[in-house]
């Protein structure tokens, strides 16, 4: 069955020259062209992907991603003329799954397209537990828990510490956190990580007084029970 992508984009060119390259590769697709048509077409549900553009008249798509997010984990791909690690970092914790710039190639376009649905899918699969000390993430619920206290994190936080935790007592370099969590070469650079990781220890070490995350100095990061 045909995988269904919802692109909202103002620029109608665009948008038509979208859905005639996701037509070609066997997608389904349906238009929006403001961000609140793009956030009542997402809400009701049924998409495999949206590609969201974040300059769109009536709501921007960083508010459209705000609120679709509080009821729904479909993956979404920012699509932005600006290219500042901010907006990509505010959007990011927002839930987005991954951001291209334009303009694009369709062929990269294509490609994280295609490593967002293999990540849902990926997801879908997991039903792992994994602890850590007194933190318990379940892979499937995507929960996580220290001494029984849920603790809220984002989309990027939780898959970051979900591969820290998949590689617990391996220190995995800043390079193998972008291939792995963020997907592809991701423009930020590898900064990006350690700014992930400061939320991640704000979240966990600082509210918990514990230290789980460790740094090794020109290597990378390690998770592992307290010594
Ligand atoms: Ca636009």
């Amino acid at each position: 069955m045909a995988e269904k992508i919802l692109v909202v984009e103002d620029e109608q060119n665009m948008a038509r020259l979208i859905e005639l390259e996701l037509t070609n590769e066997g997608y389904e697709v349906s238009k929006a062209f403001d961000g609140r048509e793009g956030l009542t077409l997402a809400l009701a549900g049924g998409f495999d992907l949206i590609l969201l553009d974040i300059m769109l008249p009536h709501m921007s798509g960083t508010e459209v991603l705000r609120r679709l997010r509080k009821s729904s984990a479909v993956p979404v791909l920012m699509l932005t003329a600006r290219d500042s690690v901010v907006d990509k970092v505010s959007g990011l914790d927002l839930g987005a799954d991954d951001y291209i710039t334009k303009p694009f190639e369709f062929e990269e376009l294509l490609a994280r397209i295609r490593a967002a649905l293999r990540h849902k899918s990926a997801d879908a699969d997991g039903s792992e537990i994994f602890t850590c000390g007194t933190l318990i993430m379940n892979a499937l619920r995507r929960e996580v828990t220290v001494g029984g206290t849920v603790v809220g994190l984002t989309k990027r936080e939780f898959d970051l510490l979900h591969y820290l935790m998949k590689n617990k007592d391996i220190v995995v370099s800043r390079e193998q956190l972008l291939e792995n969590v963020w997907a592809f070469d991701f423009d930020g650079g590898t900064n990006t990580v350690d700014v992930y990781i400061r939320f991640l220890r704000g979240k966990l070490d600082d509210v918990f007084g514990i230290k789980l995350i460790s740094t090794v100095r020109g290597v990378g990061y390690v998770i592992r029970d307290e010594q």
